[in-house]
């Protein structure tokens, strides 16, 4: 088994460097990765010279959160280029969504008593694209929570006191978007979501693949969305969403996907490119 393509580092909300992540992977035997940090591509460049330097294979790669008839779906993109300009122009909107929404679940903190400082959070995300794994982690650092179980409970689950919604990239925008940067568009851990119903519009929007392998699917959820990638002709995708330390032990290598099936990503990752360039001519 060859590739995990469903990583996080610490430019979204991982605890890993690229740096760490691929000395990792390495040794885990991995022949291929791809960084999906939440709704940036900040780490992208970093990850390409780390894997570069050992002779791993690096796809690009993002993690868009979206919505699709109020569903939260996570659009996994592949092969994005990451300097194209819609598509930074279209994330820096989200990283900005998500700094506000950070700055209004501090203050509802703030206001059941609790005196974190929103500089904190920021300093200790250091990147584009925080979420509220930064700000539970800033709480445990400083003694406000014992755990991150504890700050989500307390605060920042859905329904809790410090909870603030999200606005997020339509799932159909999302996809078009990831097509426009000349990438694949993956639906991530579709098993998490009990949403299966939205898969056909998202066939109908041009969805390139479904993440069938995922640290929360069990092999008889890997077998049904193997079985839709059949009926709707769609590529197999799977990794292990590892978040460095942030969730106990890390993944990375424990959600393998075939050299067989990451073959048929990347040719279609080219044969998409090389239509777009001769449509361009
Ligand atoms: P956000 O993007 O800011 O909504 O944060 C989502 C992140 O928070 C995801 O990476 C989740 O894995 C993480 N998360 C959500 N709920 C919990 C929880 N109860 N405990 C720990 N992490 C969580
Ligand atoms: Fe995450
Ligand atoms: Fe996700
Ligand atoms: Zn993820």
């Amino acid at each position: 088994m060859f590739a995990d393509l469903h990583l996080h580092s610490h430019y979204s909300d991982g605890t890993f460097t690229p740096e760490e992540i691929v000395a990792r992977g390495r040794k885990q035997g991995l022949g291929a990765l791809s960084l999906t940090d939440h709704d940036t591509v900040e780490g992208c460049e970093m990850m390409a010279s780390e894997c570069a330097k050992v002779g791993l294979e690096f796809v690009v790669g993002t993690e868009l959160t979206s919505e699709h008839n109020d569903n939260e779906l996570h659009i996994l993109a592949y092969f994005v280029d990451p300097k194209n300009e819609r598509l930074l122009r279209e994330i820096a909107k989200f990283q900005i969504v998500r700094q506000e929404r950070i700055r209004e679940m501090v203050a509802k903190i703030n206001e059941l008593g609790v005196p974190l400082k929103v500089e904190d959070v920021f300093a200790l995300a250091n990147c584009q694209s925080p979420g509220r794994p930064h700000v539970a982690r800033t709480l445990v650092k400083q003694g406000m929570c014992r755990t991150l179980d504890e700050a989500f409970e307390r605060f920042l689950k859905k329904g809790r006191p410090a909870w603030v919604p999200k606005s997020k990239m339509s799932s159909l925008q999302a996809i078009e978007l990831i097509h426009h940067a000349g990438g694949l568009a993956v639906m991530a851990h579709p098993g998490l979501n009990r949403s299966d119903e939205v898969i056909p519009d998202l066939v109908a929007a041009g969805l390139d693949g479904i993440e069938c392998f995922h640290t929360k699917h069990s092999p008889t959820t890997a077998k049904r969305y193997i079985a839709m990638t059949e009926k709707y002709n769609l590529l197999v995708t799977g990794g292990s969403d590892c978040h460095g330390m942030s969730k106990g032990r890390p993944l990375i290598g424990s959600v393998r996907l075939s050299r067989e099936h990451f073959d048929k990503l990347k040719a279609k990752a080219v044969e998409k490119k090389t239509a777009t360039t001769n449509a361009h001519q």
